[in-house]
């Protein structure tokens, strides 16, 4: 069995991120473990969908594009796009994985992680094991899609699930969950002519809030501002879904408390948002009350298992939601220094990383409201 340091599962930003800073620090053994393709969830967006988070050459300055993952990289100045696309994220993530030479390993699932001794054992689906030291989870949502909402979700087609809005057939289409995944198909079928309905139980449309986890970001409702114009697009708030039932080839959209039901010609799409790839490896994590998100140490180690860390956007330390890139990428240089301490190596290189926003270990100067 191949034992290593480090074993780092998934290859999307967080976790090419984290191996960069790794390999930066010297660690040199370790591997990133990922089911298929570098960047794999970017290159299964649907080809219109773009970063709504923008990307822009401020590095000169001392400022990382926020779409950055490491240092001295930029998808702007790589793309020389302010909103890429995400095969062309993709593309930034592979030049950052050759760059800094990752131990990347493609088509390796894995598949569970057992832990006895401080040893892990990592399973890959069909293959080898690895015993590591330390894993940290780097798996993200995208390919852990909610599909059981409500009965009769199954007859639906999630958003995640659409490869290109071009492809759907028909001139109407209802889209349940109405936040940033339902705007961006509801702007994108506009755009191709269509008529949608955008189906919410509260309004996300309407919140106003500086965290763009909870409202909408300034990119989408420019664009939706842009379509709505049009008049093609129907929001619809306080819809809470009961289930979706369908008879011939119409499908009937049933509203909690209501009589009235939408029939829809076109399959319903789902925007209904994510699960945790922490599905996998759940017993390993402490949990919340309400089971939303892992407990995690202030390293972002797990508070139940000790050498098991966790990067991207389902880190979470109470109200503070790491969701986004320039959110998330903070928290890098905590995990790589308390891998570095106990590895017994010299940290120090780490500083450099706190001015450019990867290392972040003060969480009290988050969440100030802007003022204007
Ligand atoms: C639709 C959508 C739009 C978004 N838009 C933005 C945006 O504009 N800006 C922004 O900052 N954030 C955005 N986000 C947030 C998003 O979560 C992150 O930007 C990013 O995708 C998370 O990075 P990650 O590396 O954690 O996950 P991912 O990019 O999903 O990467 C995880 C990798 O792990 C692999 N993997 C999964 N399971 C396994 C397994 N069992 N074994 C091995 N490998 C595995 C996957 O194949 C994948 O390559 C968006 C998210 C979604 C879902």
């Amino acid at each position: 069995m191949k034992k290593i340091d480090v074993a780092i599962i998934g290859a999307g930003p967080a976790g090419i991120g984290i191996s960069a800073m790794l390999k930066d620090l010297g660690v040199m053994s370790q591997v990133v473990l990922e089911r298929r393709k570098i960047g794999e969830s970017f290159n299964n967006w649907p080809k219109e969908m773009k970063l709504i988070t923008p990307s822009f050459t401020t590095n000169f300055y001392g400022h990382l594009d926020l779409n950055s993952i490491i240092s001295a990289t930029s998808p702007a100045y790589t793309l020389r796009k302010e909103h890429p696309s995400g095969q062309e994220y993709a593309k930034y993530l592979k030049a950052v994985s050759e760059y800094y030479k990752l131990p990347i390993i493609e088509d390796a699932n894995v598949d569970g992680i057992n832990y006895s001794n401080n040893r892990f054992t990592v399973k890959i689906e069909g293959t080898e094991l690895i015993e590591s030291r330390y894993v940290i989870w780097a798996s993200g949502e995208f390919h852990y899609p909610k599909l059981k909402t409500f009965k009769g979700a199954e007859l639906c087609i999630h958003n995640s699930q659409v490869r290109s809005w071009d492809s759907l057939e028909g001139n109407e289409f209802y889209i349940i969950g109405g936040f940033e995944s339902g705007i961006d198909a509801a702007v994108n079928l506009s755009r191709l002519g269509k008529k949608v309905n955008v189906l919410d139980r509260s309004a996300p449309w309407g919140e106003h809030t500086t965290d763009p986890s909870i409202s909408l970001s300034p990119f989408t409702l420019e664009r939706l501002r842009e379509q709505m114009d049009y008049g093609r697009i129907n929001l619809v708030e306080k819809t809470d879904i009961k289930n979706v039932t369908k008879k011939g080839s119409q499908f009937f959209i049933n509203v909690k408390g209501e009589t009235e039901q939408y029939i829809s010609e076109t399959t319903p799409i789902l925007a209904t948002g994510f699960k945790s790839s922490l599905g996998i490896i759940k017993n390993l994590f402490d949990w919340d009350n309400e089971k939303s998100y892992a407990l995690l140490t202030d390293d972002d180690e797990s508070t139940k298992t000790p050498g098991l860390f966790l990067v991207g956007p389902q880190v979470r330390h109470e109200n503070l939601i790491f969701c986004f890139i320039y959110k998330y990428r903070q928290r890098f240089g905590v995990v790589a220094n308390s891998i570095g301490k106990k590895l017994g190596i010299d940290t120090q290189v780490l500083e450099k990383y706190r001015h450019e926003g990867l290392y972040l270990d003060d969480l009290s100067c988050c969440g100030d409201e802007c003022d204007c």
